[in-house]
């Protein structure tokens, strides 16, 4: 018979509190974790909350996760404002990641006691895996982009170091050359809040328990073999394990889906198999006035059924302007009936599950990657920012998607005009109509007119 001490054994869960950073791009993957902590692992799970929430949609995700998963504890840590003038006009998301930085190493060690391991967002790496080797916890970094991503982070410090006039192209080992054209905007200044966090936190990496990517061996085999060698190591010989946990299966509550208007799916279930081509740039980032013109100029002429959704702001708090002043008056009209449009937050993975769904027009958040990848949904891929380049190349070299490199940075390669968007949609969506009736079931793949990427 057990002994009392083996049943206490037998019945403790381990303890993990998850911290995440600002941003759905960050929250829904440490959700996604979360809930296979929980349900498959039998861990008791904690979830930091830092507050205020830069946008609703984190709010209202927060709501359905922890109505979904009672047994999952809230640990809320209110941040103070940042009101010095260096954070006017920054990026509400990173001055987020730069409020929770400063109050993790005060605030979060209280609420600690009893935990087996921490598992912190990269964007917190430097200062929480110093906090928690001091209290002796085990400290694990989720990295919520592609692992070919992170070999970038991992060896940026190191890149710098050798590099000199300011730094080219990245050499990173056993990855090979990531051109500097692809390295997120903001690495190009120094003084960019974002690079000095990216940097600080690739140095601490060396020092993390472990790495979580959220991405599969077979998808990115270099730079998962590179990283688990630590080749990419800012501190030659040492580098944590790297742990492949993807892909993350996208997780819907159904708060969430009360609260999502009925009209997309209703319209979703009376299009015919694969015809819709979705289309969505992510909850980060608003397309400039010219460029959105040009898309619905270019949805409009390619004649092909569409789901868009629109985004007129950086943060959705600040999103009051209407359909008919984002998109001019009469579009609307003109695309009624082969056509949903919409500002409001869609259930993504959902959209993409959707049998009506059979393209997905992608900014290439690596979250919405791995959603179309599950999916079986090919993407064209349209990197607008931060770390989208490496991931369309990702993408693109797995044979997942189309992506022409002249789709890219916001105001940088100028603006693709309707004509060409009209005449890559119905290129690609001719394509896979090919495919379709040639194999009886679509399978991604590049397009021979497009090219491959090969942005990293
Ligand atoms: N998302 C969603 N509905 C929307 C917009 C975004 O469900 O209307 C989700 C999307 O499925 C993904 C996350 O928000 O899980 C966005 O993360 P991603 O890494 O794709 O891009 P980011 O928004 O961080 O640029
Ligand atoms: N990232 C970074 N520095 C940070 C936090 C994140 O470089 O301090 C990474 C992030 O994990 C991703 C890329 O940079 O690989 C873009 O992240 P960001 O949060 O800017 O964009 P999002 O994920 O919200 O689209």
């Amino acid at each position: 018979m057990a002994s009392s001490d083996d049943r206490a054994g037998a019945a403790r869960r381990p303890r993990i509190v998850l911290v995440p950073s600002a941003g759905m791009g960050h929250l829904a993957p440490f959700s996604r974790l979360a809930v296979a902590l929980s349900t498959v692992h039998a861990c008791d799970v904690s979830l930091v909350v830092f507050l205020p929430t830069v946008s609703s949609a984190e709010s209202a995700h927060l709501d359905s996760l922890f109505a979904a998963l009672p047994s999952m504890s809230r640990l809320d840590l209110r941040l103070p404002p940042l009101d010095a003038p260096e954070f006017a006009g920054a990026d509400p998301f990173y001055a987020h990641y730069e409020a929770s930085r400063r109050s993790t190493p005060l605030l979060l060690p209280p609420l600690l006691a009893g935990a087996d391991a921490l598992i912190a967002d990269i964007s917190l790496a430097s200062v929480a895996i110093p906090m928690a080797n001091e209290l002796h916890l085990p400290c694990y970094v989720l990295f919520t982009s592609s692992a070919t991503m992170f070999s970038l982070y991992a060896y940026f410090p190191a890149h710098l170091e050798a590099a000199t006039g300011g730094g080219g192209d990245a050499d990173v080992p056993g990855v090979g050359r990531i051109p500097r054209s692809s390295f997120p905007q903001a690495l190009r200044d120094p003084g960019n809040l974002f690079t000095q966090q990216f940097v600080s936190n690739g140095r601490s990496l060396t020092r993390a328990d472990g790495i979580l990517v959220n991405t599969f061996d077979a998808l990115e085999p270099e730079a998962v073999a590179a990283l688990r060698r630590g080749d990419v190591s800012s501190r030659p010989g040492f580098f944590p394990p790297v742990f492949t946990v993807g892909l993350l299966s996208p997780v819907s509550f159904p708060a969430a889906r009360a609260r999502a208007p009925a009209d997309y799916t209703a319209w979703l279930d009376a299009q015919p198999e694969r015809s819709v081509v979705y289309v969505s740039f992510g909850s980060r980032k608003a397309l400039a006035r010219e460029q959105l013109d040009e898309l619905a100029r270019g949805l409009e002429a390619s004649g092909c059924r569409f789901l868009w959704v629109v985004k007129g702001a950086v943060v959705d708090r600040d999103d009051g302007a209407g359909l008919g002043e984002l998109l001019g008056e009469g579009f609307l009209e003109r695309v009624q009936g082969r056509a949903m449009v919409t500002k409001a937050w869609v259930e993504q993975g959902e959209v993409l599950k959707h049998p009506a769904v059979g393209m997905f027009v992608s900014h290439c958040g690596w979250n919405s990657l791995t959603e179309a990848l599950a999916s079986g949904v090919p993407v064209l891929a349209w990197p607008r920012f931060a770390d989208q380049r490496v991931n369309a190349g990702v993408v693109a070299r797995g044979g997942a998607g189309v992506w022409v490199e002249r789709w890219s940075w916001e105001g940088e390669e100028g603006v693709v005009k309707g004509d060409e968007v009209a005449e890559m949609v119905k290129s690609v969506t001719r394509r896979l109509g090919r495919r379709q009736r040639a194999s009886g079931r679509m399978r991604p793949g590049p397009s021979p007119a497009a090219g491959r990427g090969t942005g990293a």
